[in-house]
Formats: structure tokens, C-alpha cells, sequence
């Protein structure tokens, strides 16, 4: 049904089923705070569901369920369809990283009876956001032996949390000049780790105090900060939002959203005609290059490794199965805000409540750089969410010339398949705490089973 409010859909039991699906999300999001994590997670629900490690078969046959991992950042799960590879799938994509905060290579420093850490902010965030809250401090460091130590603070309700100071009010003359995007410089994004200095030490006591901390819980050394990927992000988990509870505060809807319903839509869908698939990428707040984003060819390299368990392998035949595909960009969209009705054109922008929305394409200042879908394919989704009964809307991102954004629908559109944008429509998008609606999370993972088992 489009652009109708979908909550009228739903009451009693089905109800339920609506916010009982939005207390398992809550949990992925809240416990995915970084794209490792969210694979992690994802595996474990592929586990539960009885997906397998592809390395585990020698062939592939209709019905089998498997899962493939990349460097720890990107997961893709499959259920092989009746037909063959060769003639395509039916492809969910989304991505797994959130704007965020990154932590230097060479961070440590001590100042004025601080201990703080450099940082350099990750995807577009307005900077001023991120001061003065709660922030949690997630990651790996690397060791030269080899091992990998897994860094988890402040999330436990017994840990520290840690946080980027701003100026009081009182001596903000100046500051409060400045435009929004110069309030907070990046390179004053810097976290506060301590205060107390080591016992005995002389010189940066504070800091030696803290590195000190860091070597009894975690096991490494300054110098182990040249090999981390620490990741600064909102600490606490997801809430409901609202006096009515139908909506989700968090961090990180985008794209763990779209990413989640797309995974779950697979999991729970008996094989198809065709092979389904949800993949969740990396990097694509920052372009989606590099060997974990979706410009990497890992994606065609699992199609190939497809091909080759269930048919004899021709590179011919992967290049078909490419073509062949059908793809939802699983991908968050811009919701109305009241509060700045200016950014929009009303006909042509998501509301919370009114289910999946679909962006034919993105870009900005004249389309650019954006996936234009064919109208052939959105005329199909149109039809099989109908047929569903899926509530779904349209939209594009804020009026003609006012900005603009893009995904990953182009760059899997690069293979010739038909690609659109499909996802969540969301409120505060890259702010430490984004909101969806509860339904419309629901009619998301509907709208993607449709998909996957329909068109
Ligand atoms: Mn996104
Ligand atoms: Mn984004």
C-alpha cells in the first residue's frame, strides 16, 4: 500500500510481532556498535538460524544455507534457490559502519593534568553533536605476535565512560560567534581518558597512569596504538522513544537498519526460485572503497565461488549471474521533521510510519552521482508490494538543490543489475542519536522478504 500510514495495519497479536521484532533490533544495535561487532552478531543469528561457513561445503545444492565473512568487516548470507546462479539473485544490501569517531595512530598525549587522545572523525558528522555526551570506546589492537585483543569500555553499566569536553556558556562569548560548522574544530574532537596521576612518576604521571590501566585489563603498550582501530561511539543502548514507545533511539540506525532487516528477511526465508542473499558491507560512509566497502571485489568473488559449488564454473557464467541479479540498496532515507519542514518537498519525502521507502535515485545538485533506477523494475516492486500487502513510500533526499547523499546502489549497478534504493526512513541521521519508527522497521523486513522471494 503506498504512503498510508502502516501502524492502522496493525493491532492485538500483530502487534505485538511488530514491537517484539523492535526489542531483538534494539539488542543488534545495541550491542553492534562497529561493523566487527555487527558481524559478529550476524553470524551468531546466521548460527542460530542454521546457516554454515561456506568453507564448510564442497558443493552447493537448492535449500543449502551459508554464510561468508571478509576480514572480520563484511558478511554475506545466502540460501541457494531453485534456479541457477547463473540466472541471478536476489540481493539485499546495506552497510555496517556509522559516522563516528576514530582514534589516531600516535593519540596519547598529557596536558594540564589531563590525559587525553587524538582523534580524527569518521563520515559526515556535525561536529558539535559529539561533545558533552557519554561516549564508549570499541575496537581492536593489534599485536605484533599476532594476537588481536578486543577492546569493549563503556558500555557495562560498572565501566568508566569517557567524553569531549565543550566551554561553559559563561565564556563562550566568542565561540558563540562562530558558525555551526567552526563551534567544534575536528581537531579539537579530543577524548578525556584520565586525571590521576601514577604514583611515583614524575613527568606525564597522568598519562602513564592511564596506559598503566590499559596494559592490566588489556595487555598492551603505547606503541600497540600504531597497529588499533578504536572507534569512539555514543555509549548506552538503543531506547524506546516516545511516551508511546513506537519509535527507537540509537546509534548507528544508519545503516544497521536496513542492515538488520535485510539480514533477518534472508535468515528467516525458506529457499526461492532464485538464490537470496543479504550482504553488509563496510566503508560506506567514507566512499565505499578499499578491500571491506562495496567497490571491493569480494561481492563477485563470492558470486564466483557461488558458481563454481553448484554448476560447472565458466567466468561467463559469473558475469551472467551478476547481470542477472536484482538488488535492494538497503539504505536509510531522509524522515520529515517537523521541526524543519524548509529541507523538503512534502510529495517527495519519507514519513515515519509509512512503512519502506524507496528512493528511485539520490544524489545531489542535478541527480549527480546518483543510481537512477529503471522505472521497468520500480513498476515490479510496485506490484509484488501490493501483492504483500507491504505499506511502502517514495522519496527523495531533501529538495532539489538543498544537498544530498548517496549509497552503495551504484556502485553493484556497475555489473548491469537493476539496483534501487530501499530502506528506513530516519530522524537526526548521523547524530549520536538517530530515531526510526518501529513500523517502519517492520515493514522493512517485509518488504524485503517480498523482494527476495517474490520478484
Ligand atoms: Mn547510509
Ligand atoms: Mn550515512
Amino acid at each position: 500500500m503506498y504512503a498510508k500510514n502502516a501502524w492502522k495495519k496493525y493491532s492485538g497479536e500483530a502487534l505485538q510481532q511488530v514491537m517484539a521484532f523492535n526489542e531483538e533490533y534494539k539488542h543488534f544495535i545495541s550491542v553492534g556498535k562497529t561493523e566487527r561487532a555487527c558481524v559478529n552478531e550476524a553470524v551468531r543469528l546466521a548460527e542460530t538460524k542454521g546457516f554454515k561457513n561456506l568453507k564448510e561445503f564442497d558443493t552447493l545444492k537448492t535449500g543449502d544455507k551459508v554464510y561468508v565473512t571478509n576480514k572480520g568487516k563484511n558478511v554475506a548470507v545466502m540460501v541457494i534457490g531453485k534456479n541457477k546462479v547463473e540466472d541471478g539473485l536476489r540481493v539485499l544490501g546495506a552497510h555496517i559502519d556509522s559516522p563516528r569517531i576514530d582514534v589516531k595512530q600516535n593519540p596519547l598525549y598529557e596536558s594540564n593534568n589531563f590525559c587525553l587522545m587524538d582523534t580524527h572523525y569518521y563520515g559526515g558528522i556535525k561536529k558539535y553533536q559529539w561533545v558533552t555526551i557519554p561516549l564508549a570506546i570499541y575496537g581492536v589492537v593489534c599485536k605484533k605476535d599476532g594476537s588481536v585483543i578486543d577492546v569493549v569500555i563503556g558500555d557495562d553499566e560498572n565501566d568508566p565512560v569517557v567524553g569531549i569536553s565543550d566551554l561553559l556558556i559563561h565564556l563562550s562569548g566568542d565561540q558563540m560567534q562562530k558558525t555551526a560548522a567552526k563551534v567544534i574544530e575536528g581537531e579539537a574532537l579530543d577524548v578525556t581518558l584520565g586525571s590521576m596521576p601514577l604514583e611515583g612518576e614524575e613527568k606525564n604521571a597522568v598519562k602513564a597512569n592511564v596506559l598503566k590501566l590499559l596494559k592490566e585489563k588489556y595487555d598492551f603498550d603505547e606503541e600497540d596504538f600504531l597497529s588499533a582501530e578504536l572507534e569512539i561511539v555514543p555509549a548506552g543502548k538503543a531506547r524506546d522513544y516516545g511516551l508511546d514507545r513506537s519509535m527507537v533511539a540509537g546509534y548507528g540506525h544508519d545503516d544497521r537498519v536496513c542492515a538488520y532487516t535485510s539480514l533477518m528477511a534472508v535468515l528467516d526465508t525458506p529457499a526461492c526460485e532464485y538464490t537470496t542473499c543479504a550482504i553488509l558491507v563496510d566503508k560506506e560512509e567514507v566512499g565505499s572503497i578499499g578491500a571491506t566497502g562495496a567497490q571491493s571485489k569480494w561481492f563477485e568473488n563470492v558470486v564466483a565461488e557461488l558458481v563454481n559449488l553448484t554448476d560447472t564454473y565458466s567466468e561467463l557464467k559469473v558475469r551472467h549471474a551478476l547481470e542477472n541479479t536484482k538488488m535492494l540498496s538497503s539504505d536509510v532515507s531522509v524522515g520529515f521533521d517537523p521541526l524543519f519542514p524548509g529541507v523538503t518537498e512534502s510529495k517527495n519525502t519519507a514519513y515515519l510510519g509509512n512503512g519502506i521507502c524507496f528512493n528511485k535515485y539520490t544524489g545531489s545538485r542535478g541527480k549527480s552521482g546518483c543510481n537512477d533506477a529503471m522505472p521497468e523494475f520500480m513498476a515490479e516492486i510496485r506490484k509484488v508490494m501490493d501483492e504483500e500487502n507491504v505499506h511502502f513510500q517514495t522519496a527523495e533526499i531533501g529538495k532539489v538543490d538543498q544537498g544530498g547523499g548517496g549509497t552503495i546502489a551504484y556502485i553493484l549497478g556497475n555489473y548491469n543489475m537493476n539496483v534501487i534504493d530501499a530502506g528506513i526512513a530516519v530522524l537526526n541521521m548521523h547524530a549520536p542519536m538517530e530515531i526510526v519508527s518501529k513500523v517502519d522497521v517492520y515493514e522493512a523486513y517485509l518488504g524485503y522478504k517480498a523482494f527476495i522471494s517474490k520478484l
